[in-house]
């Protein structure tokens, strides 16, 4: 879902209320999605670290307990179990460009991912919430509690040209992993890497985290921290990010 200026209609109306309960909007409520309205959601994306363009996407959306787009599809309670956990831990930053980790990063996601699964009524397990994450022999050992399981990792190379998405998983899931990359793929502006649409098979390489594919989860190579570009672009559409992987889910899983 989006909503942006120029938008009018009762989705507005509900923006500004929670805007207001957020003491961020103090005028009339009148469902007309101006620049005071704006200037709200701007400074409410700044709060959660989110580009503040002023759109609304799912991730703020959720975060204001606004679910303005439920995809069709099952009933709550027959919805799939996911399970989303961040690669490396507390104690393992994993790769690290300036003062950014890839723990880091990938905890941001997991959260995010998971907010937006939560308001479309998916129940996540992860491996810790907020700021915690777990070593990956727990992670790995989350894997079978859900119909499917991904871990978030960042790639990294002593090149900074390295570039792209690819995706290390079992040949049940390599759709699910094509349509992953493909979909972080065009909200990134990245390659995806490989001839196979992204997905690697479990042998090839990536020796450290092999636990969590054999055990029958995904790893998610988001892409490279170590490019910087693609990290800027991470940070200017995290938002989308979060969203095109909810998507991917919510679409794919029965
Ligand atoms: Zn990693």
């Amino acid at each position: 879902m989006l909503l942006k200026k120029g938008n009018t209609g009762s989705a507005v109306k509900r923006l500004q209320t929670a805007l207001a309960k957020q003491g961020l909007y103090i005028y009339l409520v009148d469902g007309d999605f101006g620049q005071k309205t704006e200037d709200a959601l701007k400074a409410y994306q700044q709060k959660f670290n989110v580009k503040p363009d002023g759109i609304l996407g799912d991730y703020i959306a959720g975060k204001l307990g606004l679910v303005l787009s439920v995809p069709a599809g099952a009933p709550a309670n027959t919805k799939p179990v996911i399970v989303l956990t961040a690669g490396h831990s507390l104690v393992d930053p994993g790769a690290c460009n300036g003062k950014f980790t890839e723990a880091g990063i990938v905890r941001e996601v997991r959260n995010g991912v998971t907010a937006i699964l939560n308001s479309r009524g998916y129940k996540v397990i992860n491996d810790g919430t907020g700021n915690d994450n777990q070593a990956l022999s727990k992670a790995a050992a989350l894997v079978k509690q859900g119909k499917i399981a991904i871990e978030f990792h960042l790639n990294a190379a002593t090149s900074k040209a390295a570039t792209g998405v690819e995706a290390l998983a079992q040949s049940k899931d390599k759709a699910i992993c094509q349509k992953l990359c493909s979909a972080l793929s065009s909200v990134l502006d990245i390659p995806v890497r490989g001839g196979n649409g992204g997905w690697k098979d479990e042998g090839s390489g990536q020796h450290s985290k092999l636990a969590y594919v054999s055990a029958g989860g995904i790893i998610l190579e988001l892409f490279f921290i170590s490019n910087d570009a693609e990290l800027q672009k991470y940070f200017d559409r995290k938002d989308q990010v979060f969203t095109a992987i909810a998507d991917v889910l919510s679409e794919n899983l029965t």
